[in-house]
């Protein structure tokens, strides 16, 4: 199949390159000239396992283009949008990137067309989309379907092309049969197929992610009570997780959620809640028990020292989850943030996020990035561990020797509290 993949962003490139290996011609348009321009150089713009060599492979196969001209880039009749739909600030999805496609679309398609929305986007703005093209676009129909992305960073690649589901909101026949031939190389072990109104697909997504958000606050809650009564959220989560209708993923009590997605869908379904007059009970407190996370952490460090101005620590982790380099609302910053006017110094590591990190801190002025997360000890006076990468997880005890006070925060409870502890390791985790 012949079809065009707007916006290559997260989404989109991993769309793009997915679909290409399977056999699709894939077009992957976008507005930003020097990504596509390094793209187009073999240059992938963010890190993600395994994407590279697939956008290398398929970029050299022909079998995936890269294109800033909608006249260009929009000459199949399939296209699949995935522009960033971010938190406006109170909550609103700003949509202006998919308006501006809209309008860009107005003008470039030239026969009947199917569109795919996989952008996460408020309930109705599928058919608000569908509304506008119709209107303006005279003389060909253009069908818009919502097609939801579950996709995770850190494992988009092996998410994308082993999907729990596909999800596809639609009244059209004909869209749902191209969608299905689209994935039906990801739906072979089972039909994951899943065919739905527009407006049930798009609220599974934000119902998906703000259930997902809420299991990790009802994990920091239960921890806040472990920690004041001696319980240990460790033992807890095994104890409720071996029940099949809890389930044992999403259980880890820590600093709390990032991302570009979690804290923006949140809010945009407690929006959508009080726009239709709904009282947004479970999400805003989902929403404010991962807020005060970081703060409560903080406190924690804090009360551990006298003085605090002529300390150094060190930061391990900056991106806001394993295996990626994205670091959009990521805790580790929030917290960097925080520490920074307090502190002597803040030492900071990760295994590739640094310079993305970097960007967003750089007025901070005691700030120091190593590549080294050893070096980055030398002499400290506290290690705050932020991101569960697994470089971090087994470290020697030995190893800490290096620091000024063997004192560890452990915001993702990945150590062995009483390994460390055995080495006369200060430690203190969430909960535990
Ligand atoms: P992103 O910011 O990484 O990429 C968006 C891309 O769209 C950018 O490259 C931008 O230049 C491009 N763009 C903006 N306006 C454009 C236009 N008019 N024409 C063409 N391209 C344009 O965003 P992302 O993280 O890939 O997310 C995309 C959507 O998918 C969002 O709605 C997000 O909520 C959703 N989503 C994201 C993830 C994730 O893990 N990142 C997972 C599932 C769903």
């Amino acid at each position: 199949m012949n079809i065009t993949v707007i916006g290559t962003g997260y989404v989109g490139l991993v769309t793009g390159a997915c679909l290409a290996e399977t056999g699709n011609n894939v077009t992957c348009l976008d507005i930003d000239k020097e990504r596509m321009n390094q793209l187009s150089k073999g240059n992938i713009p963010f890190y993600e396992p395994s994407l590279r060599e697939l956008v290398l492979k398929n970029f050299q196969d022909n079998k995936l283009k890269f294109s800033t001209s909608y006249a260009e880039g929009c000459k199949n009749s399939v296209f699949i949008i995935c522009v960033g739909t971010p938190d406006k600030g109170d909550g609103t999805p700003d949509l202006s990137s998919l308006r501006s496609v809209l309008d860009s679309l107005v003008n470039s398609i030239k026969e009947d067309s199917y569109i795919f929305t996989k952008s996460t986007v408020p309930l109705g703005t599928n058919e608000m989309m569908s509304k506008f093209l119709n209107e303006n676009i005279e003389d060909y129909k253009v069908v818009v379907s919502s097609n939801p992305e579950f996709l995770k960073e850190g494992s988009a690649v092996s998410d994308f092309q082993r999907p729990d589901r596909i999800i596809v909101g639609s009244e059209d026949d004909e869209a749902k049969e191209i969608i299905t031939e689209l994935f039906q190389p990801f739906s072979r072990s089972k039909n994951k197929m899943q065919y739905m109104s527009v407006a049930s697909a798009e609220l599974s997504k934000y119902a998906s992610n703000s259930f997902l958000a809420t299991k990790i606050s009802f994990m920091n809650e239960m921890a806040l009570i472990c920690e004041k009564t001696g319980a240990d959220i460790n033992e807890v989560r095994l104890g409720i997780g071996s029940d099949p209708r809890i389930g044992e993923s999403f259980l880890y009590a820590g600093l709390g959620y990032g991302g570009s997605c979690f804290p923006k869908d949140v809010n945009a379904l407690i929006k959508t809640q009080k726009d239709l007059g709904i009282e947004p009970g479970l999400l805003e407190r989902t929403k404010s028990v991962n807020e005060r996370q970081v703060d409560f952490f903080l406190e924690k460090i804090i009360s551990k020292y006298s003085n605090l101005s002529d300390k150094h620590f060190t930061i391990w982790g900056l991106s806001f989850k394993p295996n990626s380099d994205d670091v959009r609302e990521s805790i580790a910053l929030k917290l960097i943030k925080k520490l920074s006017p307090l502190v002597e110094s803040i030492r900071v590591y990760d295994p590739i996020a640094g310079e993305n990190a970097l960007k967003e801190i750089n007025n901070l002025k005691n700030i120091k990035n190593f590549n080294d997360k050893y070096e980055a000890l030398i002499d400290s006076d506290g290690l705050i561990i932020c991101t569960e990468w697994k470089e971090f997880w087994d470290p020697n005890p030995s190893e800490f020797n290096i620091m000024k006070n063997k004192t560890i925060f452990d915001g993702r409870n990945i150590l062995n509290k009483l390994r460390m502890q055995k080495s006369e390791i200060e430690y203190y985790g969430i909960g535990t």
